[in-house]
């Protein structure tokens, strides 16, 4: 990668900034001092120093977010907000996308990265990835839609979808339920109650695989994963 491409997305300044760095001699790469933005460096094998201080170069980063409702899973939109609009410039030069979708009025766990790969491995239908919801529902959940969850509910599209587990949390005109599914089809938590004639009034994203929302995020709130974390989640 060019050395001034590199700087610049690291956040050392615009590429005229970082140009002008160059220019000052600010800057080496193992001990050579390189004037030439054009210059390239690997820097996973090369140490580059800008202003006397080691650049700590990193490829991906992983953000654990706490979506709070009326923000989309996106990273750009014309009209609403952007769960990337969330994170701070530090973490918005890596470009991160979300992996998967919430719906705007839904909260929670997203993981935030531009590890494409281990995005693709979380969503792919082949791996069958744990996802864990809570939700506030409209409606006296029952026994039945245990059984029924777990033999699999037939969605408003015909689709039969993979067993769920569903424990009841709180039952009465309002319920309140966990449910453990493994698929992501769009809708699907909303849909699979649909299903069984009840309405999701409050839906929240608790655990991802092995990755379980840090309770203490506040709606909005992220932060990185830890070591543990990611190579768990790997
Ligand atoms: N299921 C839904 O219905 N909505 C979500 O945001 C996630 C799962």
């Amino acid at each position: 990668m060019r050395i001034d491409k590199l700087l610049a997305n690291m956040g050392y300044g615009s590429r005229t900034e970082v140009k002008k760095m160059l220019k000052k001699g600010q800057v080496s790469i193992d001990h050579d001092v390189v004037k030439d933005g054009k210059v390239k460096v690997d820097p996973d094998a090369q140490q580059i120093i800008v202003q006397g201080e080691k650049v700590e170069y990193r490829k991906y980063v992983y953000v654990m977010l706490n979506k709070p409702k009326g923000v989309i899973s996106a990273t750009e939109d014309p009209v609403d907000k952007c769960v990337t609009d969330l994170l701070a410039d530090e973490y918005r030069l890596f470009n991160p996308f979300p992996v998967g979708r919430l719906d705007k009025d839904t909260e929670g766990l997203l993981l935030l990265t531009n590890d494409g790969q281990l995005a693709h491995e979380l969503l792919s239908p082949k791996k069958k990835v744990d996802k864990i919801y809570w939700a506030k529902i409209d409606g006296q959940v029952s026994e039945e839609d245990v059984t029924q969850f777990r033999h699999g509910v037939q969605l408003d599209d015909g689709y039969m979808t993979k067993p769920g587990e569903l424990i009841i949390i709180k039952s009465g005109p309002v319920s309140e339920i966990e449910l453990q599914i493994t698929e992501g089809k769009f809708h699907q938590v909303k849909r699979m109650f649909k299903a069984v004639g009840k309405k999701v009034v409050e839906l929240k994203r608790l655990q991802m695989g092995s990755l379980k929302l840090d309770p203490s995020l506040s709606k909005g709130d992220y932060r990185e994963l830890t070591v543990e974390e990611l190579n768990n989640l790997k």
